[in-house]
């Protein structure tokens, strides 16, 4: 597993990414939801009680790759991971964070958004 993280953090936009692999079922991770347009799954490396991670099956690089006529996905991203946040118990909220490119701290170059909650997050993010 851990030559598979080392090879998402290198990863650049336009490959095949470790998230691909999950989807296609080829790598395990521990898949909590799924639907025609996409997944979510607990992170490998969580940075809160709960981290999960919701990612689209189209595999757009990142954000700032998206379209126009994604939009009504992305919207669908949102809507699952508020539907799943309630699922995993995070009735006193959670925050939903998309990294993008290398000034955003973004290593996996398949779109997704963290979910994260179950503490006290604090503001600013670093
Ligand atoms: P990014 O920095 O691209 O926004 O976030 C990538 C996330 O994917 C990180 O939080 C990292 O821990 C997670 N991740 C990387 N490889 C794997 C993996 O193989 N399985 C799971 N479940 N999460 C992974």
């Amino acid at each position: 597993m851990a030559d598979e993280i080392a090879k998402a953090q290198t990863a650049q936009p336009g490959g095949d990414t470790i998230f691909g692999k999950i989807i296609r079922k080829e790598i395990p991770a521990k898949i909590f939801y799924e639907d025609e347009q996409c997944i979510a799954f607990h992170d490998i490396a969580p940075q809160a009680p709960t981290h999960f991670l919701v990612v689209p099956k189209k595999p757009i690089p990142q954000l700032s790759k998206a379209e126009d006529s994604d939009a009504a996905l992305l919207g669908h991203l949102m809507i699952v991971a508020k539907k799943c946040a309630a699922e995993v118990g995070l009735a006193k909220g959670y925050r939903l964070v998309l990294n993008d490119g290398p000034h955003g701290g973004q290593e996996v170059f398949h779109l997704h958004i963290h979910v994260l909650g179950g503490r006290q997050l604090h503001w600013p993010p670093g």
